[in-house]
């Protein structure tokens, strides 16, 4: 089959033929038809997270076809999503507590365990979603990861109504229209002179939009950065009010300066977010169809991978970008 594969962390990213997976037992082999792509595997390719297995296949926010089961659940047929969290244990104190995304032993999707950039994919069962079918398969895909761990950032600021998102792409733009339905108020960050993403943020329905140098024009309940910079935590502590929070929802940034405790102090808090547990998958499904949420997608070409990785990186993609195979 054809699949694009990394060597190594800050490796070559190639397409390459190889032999299509053996599923194990509890495993399903999965024809793929979109996968979309996701600020971390930008990272992966860049090798600023390193802890996976090489050579590996990216790729996370899988939608495709059980072809072959034995798994009375997935039947051959079955349109199933397969995202980041690929295994857990079950058994450390994480997951015993309902904290599988915090897992000792977890495996996660296109850098564990091969991932949806190649034509086969082979999946763990439990670990696979069933899609609402008012969605596409290219529609589908970002709900995989910006859409379902963005959900569980949204929720981990709470009640707060006055919501800034510090960078405003693909988890922003399901985001925003989420939050939008829950009755809050959305304020969209972005890069310097930035106006398309401002207007395509605004055309959502985000309240205001604007890029990072300039004020707003409220003081914030809660913020959610999803850019990898750690400058703007500081940024955002300033922005919201005593009591806010402000959560970081990617998987690296770059290091934090140092900040006055006057920023954080007036019970601001700071939390990151980290992966996501299957039940913030069955949850995100279940509300994305009844906001409805829609996605916009980008194709590319299983070739185009690199020029779609390019396009993130530069910011030129508004909402999603998508991976489609024949
Ligand atoms: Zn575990
Ligand atoms: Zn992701």
């Amino acid at each position: 089959m054809r699949a694009m594969q990394l060597d190594g962390p800050g490796g070559k990213l190639q397409l390459v033929d190889v032999p299509i997976p053996l599923p194990a037992p509890g495993e399903v082999l999965v024809a793929v038809s979109a996968c979309g792509v996701c600020r971390t595997d930008l990272h992966v390719v860049d090798g600023d997270i390193s802890d996976g297995k090489y050579p590996v296949i990216p790729g996370h926010q899988i939608v495709g076809r059980v072809v072959e089961s034995e798994v009375a659940t997935l039947p051959v047929g079955q349109r199933v999503g397969i995202p980041w969290l690929g295994y857990t244990c079950g058994q450390c104190e994480f997951c015993a507590a309902g904290m599988e995304n915090l897992c000792d032993a977890a495996q996660f999707t296109g850098y564990q365990r091969q991932g949806g950039y190649a034509e086969f994919v082979a999946a763990d069962a439990r670990f696979c979603f069933v899609l609402p079918d008012s969605y596409p398969d290219l529609q589908a895909a970002p709900l995989l990861c910006a859409g379902l761990i963005g959900y569980r950032a949204l929720r981990m600021t709470q009640g707060a109504r006055k919501l800034g998102f510090y960078g405003f792409g693909n988890a922003a733009h399901i985001l925003t229209q989420i939050a939008r339905h829950e009755g809050r108020e959305v304020y969209a960050l972005t890069r310097e002179g930035d106006l398309a993403t401002q207007e395509f943020a605004l055309g959502l329905g985000a309240r205001w939009a604007g890029d990072i140098t300039q004020p707003l024009p409220v003081a914030l309940d809660g913020a959610i950065i999803f850019a990898p910079a750690g400058e703007l935590v500081p940024l955002a502590l300033r922005s919201v009010r005593k009591g806010g929070c402000v959560i970081c929802a990617g998987i690296h940034m770059t290091d934090i300066p140092s900040f006055p405790y006057a920023d954080l102090w007036g019970e601001r808090s700071l939390k990151s977010v980290a992966n996501l547990t299957r039940e913030d998958g069955l949850q995100l499904l279940q509300v994305a169809p009844q906001v409805p949420v829609r996605t916009q997608v980008s194709e590319y070409s299983l070739a185009d991978l690199p020029v779609a990785l390019a396009d993130l990186r530069d910011g030129r993609i508004e909402g999603a970008a998508v991976i489609t195979l024949q």
